[in-house]
This record gives C-alpha cells, structure tokens and sequence, in this order.
C-alpha cells in the first residue's frame, strides 16, 4: 500500500501552505506591529527607509534564488527520495520514526550552519548583513545577503540528502521556519509569560531578540529557527532580558552599510574591519 504521506496531493497542499505562509505571515506580522507595537517601535522616516532596503535587497535575493535553483530542489528532493538517499532511508524505521528523525535532524543541520556562520568569516561577512540592521522588525527577517542565501539552500539540499528527508517533512519543517521567522522578528509587544511558557521547546521572539544584540555574548547565542534544544544542549542559549534590546552591529551603523547596495557590497567592503 502506498504512503499517504508521500501522495502528490499532500505535497502540492504544503507546498501551496508554504507560499501562504511566505505571503500572509508578512502582512499578520506587520498588523501585529501596527495593532501592538513593541517599546521603541515607532514608525518613522528612518524605519520607512530601513523597510524599503529591506525589501529592495530582498527582491534581489528572490531573483537570484530563482534563477540559481528554480525548481531544482523540489526535483532533488523527489529524486533523492525516489533513491533512497540519506541515512534515514538505509535504516528500517517506521514511517512516522523516520519522519520526527527527519524532522529533529534538519532543524539541528539548520542551527550549526547559522553558528557556522557566525564562526567562519567569509559566512559571517554574509550574515552580518540580517545583523546589522539597527531596527528589527518585520523586514528585518527579509533583509539576506543573496549569496548567504544560496549558501543557505546548498547547506539545506546537502543536509536533507545526508539524512534522508521526505519531501513532506521538508515542507513542514519550511512551513514552521517561515512561520517562526517572521514571528521572531515582528516588532511585537509579546506578553511576558511567553516565554518561560514555551522556551523550554521553542526559540521564542525575545530569545532571537537577544540573536539580534550588538554585544557578541548575546550576538552568538540562541541559533535556532524553531526548537530551542540544540541551543540547550551546546550550551548556547541565553535567557531573553528583561529590558529592551539594542539591536544592529557597532562595526555597520553607518549610513554606508545601510542602503540596498552598502548591504550588497558588506562582504567585500567589510573585510578588513577588525572589529567585525
Ligand atoms: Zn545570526
């Protein structure tokens, strides 16, 4: 009998779910900041331009996705499957054990390649870019060097080949990053109870604030996309303060890193900044 969890149907409603998610979580995200704006948040000249940056490089980071890997990892994933590529598929496991291994791994492969790039120059000078953003809200989590951004889905192809993940679990696993991207990013006045509620298996919005400090004990802490244990066990999380975060990076404030091309041009102009 075939694997409901592998019919086409159950993919192409995931994958119409993704695009959803990509869409609508922009606007909730933005009404949630309107409705009930974080301290500090104010709507102004200077965050209506931080927002059009944002929005201008991330744009450019859709093209260049598009045009390095269109329907390539839709098909990969297929093909791998249809292989039986990667660890997990070798084993004789359950289909739902297969799934959650699936599941756990590749949101563990997703925070060791955000330490990794913080840890390796060349990634950090990418991914300084989503950090040197003075102003964290809603776009921020649009603002992605390009390149970091093909380096992102190469890691994600790579790794769901190594575990062997079902095309199915990799939407989910999309659906929920997308999900908690946007929320860890809204300038939102979230109640305090949050997170002593949920951190003990999420990484809540306050907890990625932290992410999001120019002070690197905090800059390098709390790594994860949606499950806070990798973060508990290496020994990375931080517990979110009780004050408002600064946000942005000391090295990258000014005015020249700020616009669409100074964020292009961080990871070569950048390079000889010491205190980067
Ligand atoms: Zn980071």
């Amino acid at each position: 009998m075939p694997d409901p969890t592998d019919s086409y149907l159950l993919q192409s409603q995931l994958r119409h779910i993704a695009d959803l998610v990509l869409l609508f979580g922009f606007v909730l995200a933005l009404a949630g900041e309107l409705l009930l704006p974080a301290a500090g948040a104010r709507w102004n000249r200077a965050r209506l331009a931080h927002g059009a940056h944002n929005l201008v490089l991330w744009l450019i980071v859709v093209v260049v996705i598009s045009f390095v890997f269109g329907s390539v990892v839709w098909a990969l994933l297929q093909w791998m499957q249809w292989r039986g590529i990667g660890v997990l598929a070798l084993l004789p496991l359950p289909g739902w054990l297969h799934a959650v291994l699936a599941f756990l791994l590749l949101d563990a492969a997703d925070y060791f390649f955000h330490r990794l790039s913080h840890n390796a120059r060349w990634l950090w000078l990418m991914h300084a870019v989503h950090h040197s953003d003075p102003q964290v809200d809603v776009t921020t989590n649009l603002r992605q060097h390009p390149l970091h951004a093909v380096f992102t889905q190469s890691w994600k192809i790579a790794a769901c080949a190594a575990i062997g993940v079902p095309p199915w679990v990799y939407l989910v696993h999309e659906i929920l990053t997308l999900a908690f991207a946007y929320l860890h990013h809204a300038a939102i006045r979230w109640p305090r109870w949050l997170d002593p509620a949920l951190s003990w298996l999420v990484i809540t919005p306050r907890m990625h604030w932290n992410h999001h400090s120019p002070e690197p004990a905090r800059t390098n802490s709390n790594y994860g996309v949606v499950l806070s244990w990798w973060d508990r066990a290496f020994a990375t999380l931080t517990a979110p303060s009780a004050e408002p975060v600064q946000f942005g990076l000391h090295a990258l404030d000014a005015p020249r890193w700020q616009s669409a091309f100074g964020m292009l041009a961080t990871p070569w102009r950048a390079r000889s900044l010491r205190q980067l």
